[in-house]
């Protein structure tokens, strides 16, 4: 049966070839379905005065009706402009016009009621609407006006005459001739336990909403219903990994116990325990473990990791580590070591870097069976890296790799699917890892080990440079060690260098008796290291750095980080930098030093790193600046497809919807209950249709 939202937009009356060809092009519109699932933007207020008293800031376009008291020029040069003040008997609000102000000044009739259309802005405590839309008011004619949709355009678009205005009449014609056929894609039980209104009705509504209670209605609907599918897609795929594939059984502890009664060298915190005992869990359960490991910066990953590689080695697997970078890789494997050594293990470290020869070896040993433990960067993907029995894959710092680099490490076992942990130190938001890793089961590491004291965290301007080298000498004199980051991006590299070995020059001025390494991308692997190596060492006392060494790095000594141009970087990015501090048991500091002026975003990020320390409540800050399209590994999630929910907004819908959607599968894990065949129809339809089903899988 030929779906009748498939019916190509040609069909539709009053869509020409031309304009056929235009919204295909420009809007990725070729059918009916496409056309109404194009949903407007905004939409205007037209539907009542709001009164002056009343505006705030959230406000969309509205409409006004008063008089205009005076009108004035301000500002000079660039910033001229032409002010009137509006007031309808319960406040004023400035109209402000940047050009045209002469003839809109000897035009504008005071005394006159007129109806003013915009957009109010906030300029502290007064409001303002630029270039307003302004007609003079009759009586009766413009209150009627329904609430007007307005579509996203383009430039060719508005150029064919086909603005916003034109797609809303080929939506209302649309919705005309298809409300009666619009399935509905919801049960009815939980359209009824949630209150939402029928899919028709929110097609409808979504366009031409009757009020704004009803466009509030449309847009709820919509955003479970959609949330409800990407919950159910990855549910489903979760369920159905869980059936095909069988773990390993690993369940030994002997290794386990050894290490913790003789080697151990701290109490683990009761997160770290807790963690440990939901993996292992799943290590001896018989079914393929997918699980990620949160945990803030500092908050002692690795043993827990180290811990779940003796349960497998001592059940007589193989364990592999990946992480992003070598410097990360060469920390990881320099910290397993002694832990392997101790216990008799070999372990071994493949990169990039390694020689032939060595490689050669780590091949043979691996395929013996001989080597337990092999860490390394995606070098450990290659071909010819081959496991006697690999047992469990962990994957460092998550975001960096795809997931098809993920799946690549499950096809290193020919007989089972090897159990995967990934570990990821940038703190998630709950509703973003519900969608992102909605097909992962997450273990949490929320407590820091005992003794951490909270890194103090201030912002600082250049005026203050001599108070921080005082401080930093300061420091130093008490045994400690400082980091000094500089923010380096390919566009502007050279001179990003430049402030760098500036930087360098002038540390080196100011502390002429103090060592001081330096390290940034532009240097040779061994140099680096070489560097590194020494400041960990507490041979150098100042490492003078770029971001190099924002993962993973860890130098317990280290108790100030400081940041140049901290404008500069993104929240995430500075959480992470300040975690390379705060990890013995000195108070630790972050300074992050800034020029005087700062965009709107920048205060708000540096205002909240020195707020919080809490990598949770940073990231939510972060989601809600940047949108999930930024955050590093959504790419692939396909969350940024959704066409009218918003994960940065929407996590309460997003958990319901999470929520019905787990309790369907739960009744009815295959969809063949009457009740569901809404869903099973949606489904099937999805399926035929190619763009949509991109959109949801
Ligand atoms: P991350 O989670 O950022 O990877 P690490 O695993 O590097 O953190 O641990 C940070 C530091 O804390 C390391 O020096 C580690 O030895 C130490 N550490 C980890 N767990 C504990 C604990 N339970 N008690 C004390 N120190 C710990
Ligand atoms: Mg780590």
């Amino acid at each position: 049966m030929a779906n009748y939202f498939d019916t190509k937009i040609e069909f539709l009356k009053g869509v020409g070839e031309r304009i056929a060809k235009l919204l295909r092009e420009e809007l990725q519109i070729s059918t009916f379905g496409d056309l109404l699932q194009h949903y407007p933007f905004r939409h205007e207020d037209r539907s009542q005065f709001h009164q002056i008293s009343e505006v705030h800031e959230n406000m969309p376009y509205i409409q006004l009706v008063g008089k205009v008291q005076r009108v004035e020029t301000v500002g000079v040069g660039n910033k001229k402009r032409l002010v009137a003040y509006f007031s309808d008997g319960t406040g004023v609000l400035e109209l402000v016009w940047f050009q045209g102000a002469r003839w809109i000044a000897s035009n504008l009739k005071m005394q006159t009621d007129y109806v003013v259309f915009g957009k109010p802005n906030r300029f502290g405590s007064k409001f303002s609407i630029a270039h307003p839309e302004m007609e003079v008011y009759v009586p009766g004619q413009q209150e009627a006006k329904p609430l007007q949709p307005v579509y996203a355009t383009t430039e060719k678009l508005k150029r064919g005459r086909v603005d916003s205005k034109a797609i809303a009449k080929l939506q209302k014609r649309l919705i005309e001739r298809a409300y009666e056929r619009i399935p509905e894609t919801l049960p009815a039980y939980l359209i009824e336990q949630y209150g939402l209104i029928s899919k028709k009705d929110a097609m409808r509504h979504i366009h031409f909403p009757e009020s704004i209670e009803w466009l509030e209605k449309a847009r709820f609907r919509l955003k479970f219903e959609e949330l409800f599918y990407v919950q159910l897609r990855i549910l489903k795929l979760k369920l159905s990994k869980m059936e095909k594939s069988p773990g390993q059984l690993l369940g030994d502890t002997q290794l386990v116990h050894a290490f913790y009664e003789k080697h151990l060298p701290f109490e683990l915190t009761e997160a770290q325990k807790k963690v440990i005992r939901e993996i292992f869990e799943d290590l001896r359960s018989g079914k393929q473990m997918n699980r990620l490991l949160q945990g803030d910066v500092g908050s002692g990953k690795t043993i827990v990791a180290f811990i779940c590689m003796l349960i497998a080695i001592g059940s007589g697997a193989q364990v592999a580590m990946m992480a992003p970078t070598e410097i990360l890789a060469e920390q990881h494997f320099r910290g397993l070591k002694d832990f392997a050594k101790q216990l008799g293990l070999h372990i071994a470290l493949l990169t990039g870097s390694t020689k032939t020869k060595e490689r050669r070896i780590i091949d043979r040993m691996l395929r013996d069976g001989d080597l337990h433990i092999l860490v390394g960067t995606h070098a450990l993907l290659e071909e010819h890296v081959q496991f006697n029995n690999l047992g469990l894959s962990i994957v460092d710092e998550q975001h960096r790799f795809g997931v098809a680099q993920r799946a690549r490490l499950w096809q290193k076992n020919d007989r089972f699917v090897p159990h995967v942990l990934v570990m990821t130190a940038t703190p998630i938001p709950r509703t973003l890892a519900m969608t992102l890793y909605g097909d992962l089961d997450v273990s949490v590491i929320d407590e820091l080990p005992a003794g951490r004291k909270p890194i103090k965290t201030v912002h600082r301007y250049e005026k203050n440079r001599l108070t921080v080298f005082g401080f930093i000498r300061e420091q130093v004199n008490l045994g400690r060690q400082i980091y000094i980051v500089y923010p380096l991006i390919e566009e502007s590299e050279k001179l990003d260098l430049k402030h760098l070995e500036d930087g360098y020059e002038s540390i080196r001025r100011a502390f002429p008796d103090l060592p001081v390494s330096v390290v940034h991308g532009r240097m040779k692997a061994a140099d680096k290291d070489f560097e590194m190596q020494r400041f960990a060492a507490g041979k150098t006392k100042i490492m003078v750095a770029t971001t190099v060494i924002e993962v993973g790095v860890n130098v317990p000594n280290a108790s100030v980080m400081i940041i140049e141009n901290a404008e500069r970087f993104g929240l995430a990015q500075l959480h992470q930098l300040r975690g390379r501090v705060g990890r013995g048991a000195e108070q630790s500091y972050c300074i992050l030093m800034t020029e005087y002026k700062l965009s709107k975003e920048s205060k708000v990020r540096l205002n909240t790193m020195v707020r919080t320390n809490d990598g949770f409540e940073v990231s939510e800050v972060d989601l809600k600046l940047r949108g999930p399209g930024d955050i590093e590994g959504t790419q692939q999630s396909g969350v940024l497809d959704l066409l009218v929910a918003d994960i940065t907004k929407d996590g309460k819908i997003l958990q319901e919807a999470r929520l019905s959607a787990m309790l369907v599968l739960e009744k009815d894990p295959e969809l063949i209950l009457t009740d569901h065949q809404p869903i099973r129809n949606h489904i099937y339809s999805l399926r035929q249709d190619s763009t949509n089903w991109s959109k949801i899988s």
